[in-house]
């Protein structure tokens, strides 16, 4: 062959397909594929934004100091053991490339979030995915699947698209069974959407070991996925490995100036949450009295389960036809399934709407 190669894993990785966002030829189209959520940005982060602009010709505080103050202030969390990504992705993917390569390991669980299978593998990992119970991580599973080579472990909790979740306990003692020179990554990109007492994000864990890194986002509750930024709270060894491999400049001046925003507006995250908590309940409600599985879901999206990927599939097309966009999770093993994000009130009721007149069509 001639012509430049790459490493010969990276072209073993299948590229992410992200939520599709038009319909050709259908006027209204109702988002429902990226998790992106019902109510936009902040206003406070657009403000922000907007002031910002004439700044763009200066490079970003490279370390991001003032939004690392203000995620410790809002969290209570030591701002050294903070290090800034453009987006969560981008610190998976420098996790993967510090800490993976070849002869290291990697594990996750088998529907567990795509972006850990993509990076490790590009960084030169081998990816052992862990069987699943009820579509939950099998600690004990994961655990099984730990071997001398592995370096990493990754666990979205809940975890995207099944929208599961493992009791703070559980994953503790996960964590304590694990060897000590093995980095555990706990993904917690949904943490504010919980409401459950038996969670935990992941801020005890990281104090109390040295070997435990937690992931957070600004794409989800805080409705900035197209500004790119997420954080990593770590032991003080982590994050200096971080910032050895982070681009120097790996946020930029208007992401960082409306993160710090959204931090600040006042009662945003409550208002998410309890939104979410309502119409999530009504969506998966509505689902299962059409017919449709539906499985525990713990984020801003559930998991409507159609049986067979035929069915699932006719689902999507009909949802399409109603300018609908939901997102087919076959890449994640689960043809048979749609992840659907919880939208407003009306695109909620418009998915149940559609998806019973779906069902009755095929009980017709
Ligand atoms: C959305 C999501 C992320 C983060 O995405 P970024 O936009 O890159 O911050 C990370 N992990 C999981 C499980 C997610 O669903």
């Amino acid at each position: 062959m001639t012509g430049p190669q790459p490493r010969p894993e990276v072209l073993g990785v299948q590229p992410y397909v992200g939520g599709e966002s038009h319909l050709p030829g259908v006027n209204r189209t109702i988002k429902l594929s990226s998790n992106e959520g019902a109510f936009g940005a902040p206003p406070g982060a657009l403000a922000a934004y907007h002031a910002i602009a004439e700044e763009m010709f200066r490079y970003p505080d490279g370390g991001a100091d003032r939004l690392r103050e203000a995620i410790g202030r809002r969290f209570g969390l030591n701002p050294a053991r903070i290090a800034c990504g453009t987006g969560s992705d981008d610190l998976i993917g420098l996790l993967c490339h510090a800490y993976g390569g070849a002869g290291r390991d990697i594990v996750m669980s088998e529907h567990g979030f795509m972006i850990y299978q993509i990076a490790g593998t590009a960084s030169g990992s081998r990816v052992v995915k862990a069987p699943e119970r009820n579509l939950t991580a099998d600690l004990d599973a994961m655990l099984a699947a730990v071997s001398p080579s592995t370096r990493l472990v990754f666990l979205a909790n809940p975890n995207n698209p099944t929208g599961t979740m493992v009791p703070a306990d559980d994953v503790a003692r996960f964590r304590a069974a694990l060897p000590p020179d093995i980095l555990f990554v706990l993904d917690s990109a949904y943490a504010e959407y919980i409401d459950r007492s038996d969670y935990d994000a992941g801020e005890k864990l990281v104090g109390a070991t040295d070997n435990t890194v937690m992931l957070r986002t600004f794409s989800k509750v805080f409705g900035m996925g197209g500004m790119r930024v997420g954080w990593a709270y770590g032991p003080p060894a982590v994050i200096d490995v971080l910032n050895r491999v982070r681009e120097a400049f790996n946020v930029s001046v208007p992401a960082q100036a409306a993160a710090i925003a959204a931090l600040q507006e006042p009662g945003w995250v409550e208002k998410v949450r309890d939104h979410n908590t309502l119409w999530r309940a009504r969506l998966a409600d509505g689902l299962r009295a059409a017919g449709i599985t539906v499985w525990s879901h713990e984020g801003n999206f559930v998991l409507a389960d159609f049986g067979t990927p035929e069915v699932a599939n006719a689902a999507d097309a009909f949802l399409r036809g109603r300018g609908i966009i939901v997102r087919k999770v076959g890449g994640y093993g689960l043809p048979h399934c749609l992840r659907i994000t919880v939208g407003t009130a009306d695109e909620v009721g418009l998915v149940i709407e559609t998806l019973t007149a779906f069902m009755g069509q095929r009980r017709g």
